[in-house]
């Protein structure tokens, strides 16, 4: 099939070309993301193939479709940014790879954890200027710590197992209990619970109009003070003014992030010459104990290969007129 590929990088098409070598699809690469001012890119393609940023709303939608294009291919799990309803309101068909690297997610997420509590970012830079004071690094032991995991599915259910690991007790809070975390040892609770009695909470839930700025102001009250609060997941599940509160006032201890609401502005790009305008995530960047890496949890070798696997086996399935299992449709209305 011939596909559009929008927001490539060299990575992106070093992968997707290497696993499609024995399929055969005839992909162009696009740098631009997919939005309704770069839709005309795709005019004549029957597929276009999309990540994180690209922008697949009602009127971009609506433009594909006036042009040919039936199937959106999602190179990535989350589809908050796709018009569900749009699309099967157009007859395009949308697909995603709903698992390609929860290890490496979760890994990351442990990964933030760590280097939050022992200083390692500013460790690297204070042995770097000759400076062996140990002076603002006391960090505190994981074991016997409690972890609250908000969304229990592939990747919250890995890092229960890695917490485990280090002797952390588990809570949860999920809309559906997973019976692997239970047998982890793993406590469901509701929210309030898991906020009031959590060391560290880390969340792994996908962002919808429900858990939209999940950790807002109300939930920053019912925190245990000084919590370390990491987010891999999405941006918008933080309400990030409120965070930036919580830390002023050390309500929040720590945070990690590898996502940030506004970040289709900042990440993926080198800015290291520009003026960042955005005056929110530059104030998150002068506190000691925030961590910020670009959504780069799911980068690793291993999921740029399933990814483009999975890609290729998605479009497979719907130019064969098979069902395809990672086909996403828009949720009936109740
Ligand atoms: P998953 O579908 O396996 O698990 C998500 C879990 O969240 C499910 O158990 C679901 O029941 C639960 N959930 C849904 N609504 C909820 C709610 N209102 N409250 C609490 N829990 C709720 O997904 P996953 O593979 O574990 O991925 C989790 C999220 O991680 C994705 O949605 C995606 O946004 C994010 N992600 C980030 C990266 C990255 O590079 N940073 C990479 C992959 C995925």
């Amino acid at each position: 099939m011939k596909v559009a590929v929008f927001s490539t990088k060299v990575y992106d098409r070093k992968f997707l070309s290497t696993v499609n070598s024995p399929t055969q699809h005839e992909l162009v690469f696009f740098e631009p993301r997919l939005n309704r001012d770069t839709a005309i890119l795709a005019a004549g393609f029957p597929a276009v193939c999309v990540f994180v940023h690209d922008q697949v709303d009602a009127p971009t939608l609506k433009l594909l479709a006036s042009r040919g294009t039936r199937l959106v291919v999602l190179r990535c799990a989350g589809f908050n940014n796709v018009d569900l309803q749009a699309a099967a309101d157009l007859g395009v068909t949308v697909v995603r790879v709903p698992a390609y690297s929860p290890y490496g997610v979760a890994e990351h997420a442990v990964g933030l954890i760590l280097s939050l509590n022992r200083k390692i970012h500013r460790a690297y830079n204070r042995v770097r200027e000759g400076n062996f004071s140990l002076d603002g690094l006391l960090g505190f032991n994981l074991h016997e710590r409690t972890v609250g995991i908000v969304g229990t599915g592939k990747i919250g259910l890995i890092l229960g197992q890695i917490m485990k690991g280090f002797g952390c007790h588990i809570l949860a809070y999920d809309v559906y209990r997973n019976p692997e975390l239970e047998a982890l040892g793993g406590k469901y609770v509701e929210l309030p619970e898991l906020f009031a009695n959590s060391d560290i909470i880390s969340l792994h839930c996908p962002l919808t109009p429900e858990t939209h700025h999940l950790i807002n102001a109300e939930a920053i009250e019912k925190i245990k003070s000084g919590v370390m609060l990491i987010n891999t997941s999405r941006g918008a599940l933080i309400d990030t003014q409120a965070v930036i509160e919580g830390l002023k006032s050390g309500k929040i201890g720590y945070l990690g992030v590898d996502v940030y609401e506004q970040e289709s502005e900042l990440f993926f790009e080198d800015l290291s010459g520009e003026i960042i305008q955005d005056d929110i995530f530059q104030r998150l960047t002068t506190f000691p104990n925030v961590l910020i890496t670009g959504h780069q949890a799911f980068f690793t070798a291993e999921a740029l290969h399933n990814i483009a696997e999975t890609t290729f086996a998605n479009i497979a399935d719907v130019e064969n007129g098979r069902p395809c299992a990672n086909e996403i449709r828009a949720q009936p209305s109740a």
